[in-house]
């Protein structure tokens, strides 16, 4: 029984290059293929001895040489009358195997002595009577016992004058089969291993792309819809730096389980590598259903995971692209549901999102900003423009923002408004960043060389930077390098920056970080103040040196009282909390009337001046106040339009 087992089994799928087992079962395929051809060259020599004989009419006188080849052949033959498919002789070797003397088995149907997979005679005999049946084939021998074992059967056809005769070889195939069943059990454990992630036990991402292409396919044969969901847990690399490796793969176990769970068993759950899972649902009728499945998954992980007694949380963010809505084929679907879990991503987190073609074509631009922006910085597309900050007061400069600038070759410049976030994502406003902090602390110490004022540099740090680079290095490195003091660097950081409860890669918070920055003799200022979620007490505690007022509330201070009411808030605020206000975006008289009268004390803005290149700058730091009367914003507005 256990040979049919084996001969019903199914070859194992074979989607990767052959390992050693496959070489190995190749070795023994062509050790049995030799057998086999010998059992048919000894039924040939049998088949001719056999006309010999009968050409002869005599059978004592049969050829001694040829009588000998047939009763001591290590195969199995016997001969068969056509029409009846009895036996009429049978070798050694076949008496052997199925324990019959030769004149017991001589008269008994082939019938009764091997049997094939349908089990019915009928057709065994149908096979045997097949005019063209050359090739050996498989079935059954059954001995006196009643025992089965495999053989490989090699049919001859001979015809002697008016009698027709079959001579069968039969050899066994058992150990064959045996050491075939060894080999495809090993092959399918390698499979299993190939095809599964060690930790969780899972699916991986080559069972994926072994079996999506199917999925998509069926149900492309039903007209059905599929979705795949890209799954990537949130923080998770933060959870593995601070609580150790360990730990992250506990929680990712944990999660694995209960996301398996939670799906239907026809569903796909495969971990294609780190925290990222993708959700195969098949068989989707509507998107509805996909919603549900996506908040049944955000549900399962909502509950905290205990690990070593410690309660985890983690959420994840899920992008969805739907079979045929979003895409045709697996590349295209898993592109996309990428795309989608990025913006979840962008959403805040611990969301999810079907994708929309918008999100493509918003990913292609980013790539090809991404793309010629890597260009520009090693190609000195890139530059730093100043802008001085000014005491309300007494006109005089007191400090310059240093506001990046990119002159695209074909593009003209692009504002930083359009490839900041870009380089932040892409994790390029490292090396920008830095670059922007090179360029400030040089041209601080080119202006004391030349004799100018010396006043602070304002320079922007994105949330990014402050976690992914170590600044302090940065800035310590740079300012001994060219001899000047870190006092003379103001870093501008936005509110969500400095106060959202982020951490950087070294587990340190960005309240630890920008301590740091502090005790190197930095100044702090909070950028786009009002724009954000900042709390009091945390203004007070972080000591913060500088808060600037976003240009939003500054531009319609004069006609909109809220803003009047938000600003004024502000500068009271600050005061009291000995923080400096810096209100952005001064273009009029009027608005610089009203912020005096208010009682801020710093402005910037393009009523004093616009930002301008390094050498120009230097016209600002003559130490003497600014000539406001010589830049009126309307005039220059106008010239600019050509009017
Ligand atoms: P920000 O730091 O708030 O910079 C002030 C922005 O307001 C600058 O825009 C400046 O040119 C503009 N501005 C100043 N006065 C006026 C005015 O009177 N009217 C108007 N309409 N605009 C005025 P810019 O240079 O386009 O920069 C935009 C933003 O890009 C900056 O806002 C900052 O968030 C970011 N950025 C610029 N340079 C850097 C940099 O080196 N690193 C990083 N991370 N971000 C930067
Ligand atoms: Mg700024
Ligand atoms: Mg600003």
């Amino acid at each position: 029984m256990g040979a049919q087992n084996v001969r019903s089994g199914t070859a194992p799928r074979m989607p990767y290059p052959p390992n050693s087992a496959v070489t190995d079962g190749g070795m023994v395929n062509q050790f049995l293929i030799g057998l086999a051809a010998l059992a048919v060259i000894a039924a040939a020599a049998f088949g001719i001895w056999w006309l010999r004989v009968h050409s002869r009419k005599d059978f004592g006188r049969a050829d001694a040489a040829h009588r000998a080849a047939f009763e001591q052949s290590p195969n199995s033959v016997l001969i068969v009358d056509a029409a009846s498919l009895k036996v009429i002789d049978a070798n050694a070797s076949l008496q052997r195997s199925l324990g019959y003397t030769l004149s017991e088995v001589c008269g008994v149907s082939v019938a009764q002595l091997f049997t094939d997979e349908s089990g019915e005679p009928e057709a065994l005999i149908r096979r045997l009577r097949d005019p063209n049946l050359r090739l050996p084939f498989e079935i059954c021998q059954r001995s006196k016992t009643g025992a089965l074992r495999s053989v490989e059967v090699t049919v001859q056809r001979l015809d002697l004058g008016k009698r027709h005769l079959l001579v069968l070889a039969a050899h066994d195939v058992t150990v064959r089969r045996k050491v075939e069943a060894q080999l495809l059990e090993k092959q399918q454990r390698l499979d299993h291993l190939a095809h599964h992630d060690q930790l969780t036990g899972l699916p991986n991402r080559l069972y994926l792309a072994a079996h999506l292409p199917g999925a998509i396919a069926e149900a492309k044969r039903t007209s059905a819809m599929l979705a795949v969901l890209f799954l990537d847990l949130d923080r998770f690399k933060h959870i593995n730096d601070s609580r150790g490796h360990e730990t992250g793969d506990k929680l990712l176990k944990a999660v694995a389980q209960r996301i398996r769970e939670t799906m239907r068993t026809e569903d796909m759950v495969v971990r294609m590598g780190g925290d990222e899972f993708i959700v195969v649902l098949k068989t989707v009728k509507n998107t509805d259903q996909v919603n549900e499945a996506a908040g049944r998954i955000t549900e399962a992980l909502s509950a905290p995971v205990i690990v070593d007694g410690r309660p985890l949380v983690t959420t994840a963010s899920i992008g969805v692209s739907l079979y045929p809505r979003d895409g045709s084929d697996m590349g295209e679907l898993l592109r996309h549901s990428d795309t989608a879990m990025y913006q979840a991503k962008d959403r805040g987190r611990n969301n999810f999102q079907l994708f929309s073609p918008i999100m493509a074509r918003r990913l292609k631009e980013r790539m090809a900003i991404e793309t010629s922006l890597r260009t520009a910085l090693q190609t000195g597309q890139l530059d730093v423009h100043y802008q001085p900050i000014v005491d309300i007061q007494t006109s005089r400069v007191v400090a310059l923002e240093s506001l990046l600038r990119w002159k695209h070759p074909s593009h003209g410049f692009v504002p930083p408004e359009r490839f900041v976030a870009v380089a932040e994502e892409a994790g390029l406003i490292v090396p920008i960043g830095e670059f922007v902090l090179a360029r400030a602390v040089e041209d601080i110490a080119r202006w004391r060389q030349v004799g100018c004022v010396q006043v602070p540099v304002a320079v922007n740090i994105s949330a990014v930077q402050l976690q992914r680079s170590n600044l302090p290095a940065t800035i310590t490195r740079l300012t001994q390098q060219h001899g000047v003091s870190p006092k003379m660097l103001q870093l501008e950081l936005t509110e969500s920056a400095v106060f959202e409860r982020r951490e950087g890669r070294t587990g340190e918070s960005n309240e630890d970080a920008v301590g740091r920055l502090r005790e190197l003799g930095v100044r702090i200022a909070i950028d786009d103040f009002g724009t954000g979620y900042s709390s009091l007490s945390y203004l007070k505690r972080w000591r913060v040196d500088y808060l600037k007022i976003d240009r939003s509330f500054v531009r319609d201070l004069v006609t909109d009282m809220s803003d009047l009411a938000i600003v004024g808030a502000i500068i009271a605020m600050a005061r009291h909390l000995n923080i400096q206000v810096v209100a952005e975006g001064i273009e009029g008289w009027q608005q610089l009337e009203k912020l005096r009268q208010l009682g801020c004390s710093l402005a910037q803005g393009y009523l004093f001046a616009k930002p301008v290149p390094e050498e120009q700058c230097r016209r600002y730091l003559s130490g003497e106040p600014l000539d406001l009367t010589e830049h009126d914003p309307l005039l220059e507005a106008l010239e600019a339009t050509g009017t």
